[in-house]
């Protein structure tokens, strides 16, 4: 790791501010001695010989001195600040990419559609709470010695931080497909899923509007990918962006994006906005987080979607 290789022998303090802000949220306090010959304790039950090796024990010392309740507020305004700037930034963009390129809007769909925003930001808001929670209690496991993380990048090999973050997502990407589609069912619904499908036509700040029971299911999966999978920290952080990044771009709705976005380099097999948004137009499709696997084998997958996401289908399901 670069950070390794800068002022050694001292402390150094980082925020891995883009993983947990995203959505465990929090920070990770590393301690780098690269000149050390002898072997230094992880923290995590691995030893590290001469290589650089950030000292994840740092944390057994820093959380015993920190007031939960402090704490708590720190990763709740990480995960808040994270979202607003993310979500903020990119609806910004994409209002200033798409003037003159988009319909402009009428007062009454503008109306409604700020509404939606107002609510959307509300529900945020809450999640942000839930994952803040959860963060905590990342934060409290790996005091405690029980998480998986490590820091050494050779210690599972160079391999399977590739590998290993492949499979979180396929992990993820199956979780989600599973509790998505139970929370549209009657039964649940109305409590666990109507607030993020309030907005027919979603925008980058839907990416984060949960109902608190979703919140805390979307939560606890990765405390537990975190205490039960050996994931190194980049790993983490690699995970988190990247469920930040594809939620943002999946609920940019199609009337809010430019004619020309490039809906084919997603392809068949990856969902991008052209696959979400149909979900939030018609609920009983398209379930799926990241892959439209899964979709597509339980037969949830819209009829005309495999065609449309071809070059010549782009902005065709716009209208
Ligand atoms: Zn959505
Ligand atoms: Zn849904």
């Amino acid at each position: 790791m670069a950070l390794a290789h800068r002022a050694p022998q001292h402390v150094i303090g980082i925020t891995i501010g883009t993983a947990i802000q995203t959505a465990i949220g929090g920070s990770l306090l590393m301690r780098v001695d690269p000149l050390s010959p002898a072997p230094v304790h992880a923290g995590l039950g691995l030893s590290c010989g001469p290589l650089p090796c950030p000292d994840l024990s740092l944390l057994h010392r820093s959380w015993s001195g920190h007031s939960l309740v402090l704490d708590g507020v720190v990763l709740f305004l990480i995960i808040l600040g994270r979202y607003l700037l993310t979500a903020g930034g990119s609806w910004w963009l994409l209002r200033l990419w798409g003037r003159g390129r988009t319909p402009k809007p009428t007062p009454a769909q503008r109306r409604r559609r700020d509404e939606g925003i107002r609510h959307d930001i509300r529900l945020s808001v809450v999640s942000a709470a839930v994952f803040a929670l959860a963060a905590g209690l990342v934060l409290w496991l790996q005091a405690q010695g029980l998480t998986r993380l490590y820091a050494r990048p050779d210690a599972y090999g160079w391999w399977y931080i590739a590998v290993s973050y492949l499979a979180v997502l396929i992990l993820q990407d199956a979780v989600f497909y599973a509790t998505h589609r139970l929370f549209h069912h009657p039964l649940l619904y109305r409590w666990c899923h109507h607030g993020h499908h309030r907005s027919h036509h979603p925008t980058p700040w839907t990416s984060f509007a949960f109902d608190p029971p979703e919140a805390v299911v979307q939560a606890l999966f990765l405390v537990l990918v975190v205490a039960l999978v050996p994931l190194h920290l980049i790993t983490l952080v690699a995970v988190l962006s990247t469920m930040t990044v594809w939620a943002i771009v999946n609920h940019v709705d199609l009337d809010h994006l430019p004619q020309r976005f490039p809906h084919h380099l997603f392809g068949r097999w990856l969902i991008g906005p052209a696959h979400h948004c149909l979900h939030h137009r018609r609920p009983g499709v398209h379930f799926g987080l990241y892959f439209t696997f899964w979709d597509w084998l339980c037969a949830t997958e819209d009829q005309s979607y495999a065609a449309s996401v071809g070059p010549a289908g782009v902005g065709s399901r716009a209208s």
